[in-house]
């Protein structure tokens, strides 16, 4: 699928606040890299040239981005699941997870994430599900804590030890 750039609208002002950042970060690069060689500062920007790129600006909110999103697998406490930070174009995971894995790991068991309103304590709250065994676990200790009964859309929770 071609990408079709999207234009977004920018207050010009967000746009030279951040083209100066840029601008002031590169000559800090060039700064560094200058001094780390031991070669002139001018000389070396003079050599390295006129920066010349095109930027294109995704809305990551938009849910045919998803390709521009990191398909790594990490582990997040004890959850293991997609990265979903931004690439760069024509790539398919981020800086961090460059070497890992695409895929998760077979071994380990599917959770979905279950939202629920406690009426008792009037907030939602959040539980893992395991559809293959219905069992019902905390998010944070992954103890098994209920049940869910997928045909009649119940959630039945033990009482706390
Ligand atoms: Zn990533």
């Amino acid at each position: 699928m071609a990408i079709e750039p999207k234009r977004l609208p920018i207050q010009s002002y967000i746009w030279e606040s951040l083209e100066a950042t840029l601008k002031a970060e590169s000559r800090r690069l060039i700064r560094d890299i200058a001094k780390t060689l031991g070669k002139d500062e001018g000389e070396l920007a003079r050599q390295i040239g006129t920066p010349n790129f095109s930027a294109y600006f995704v809305d990551m909110t938009e849910p045919t981005n998803e390709r521009f999103e990191c398909t790594a697998y990490s582990l997040k406490g004890p959850v293991q699941k997609p990265c979903r930070r931004p690439v760069i174009f024509g790539t398919t995971k981020c800086a961090a997870h460059s070497h890992s894995q695409q895929r998760p790991s077979a071994a380990l068991p599917v959770y979905r994430l279950l939202k629920y309103y406690d009426e008792d304590e009037s907030e939602e709250k959040q539980v893992y599900l395991n559809p293959a065994t219905n069992q019902i676990l905390d998010r944070d200790t992954l103890k098994h804590i209920g049940l869910w009964d997928s045909e009649r859309k119940i959630l039945t929770l033990f009482l706390p030890e």
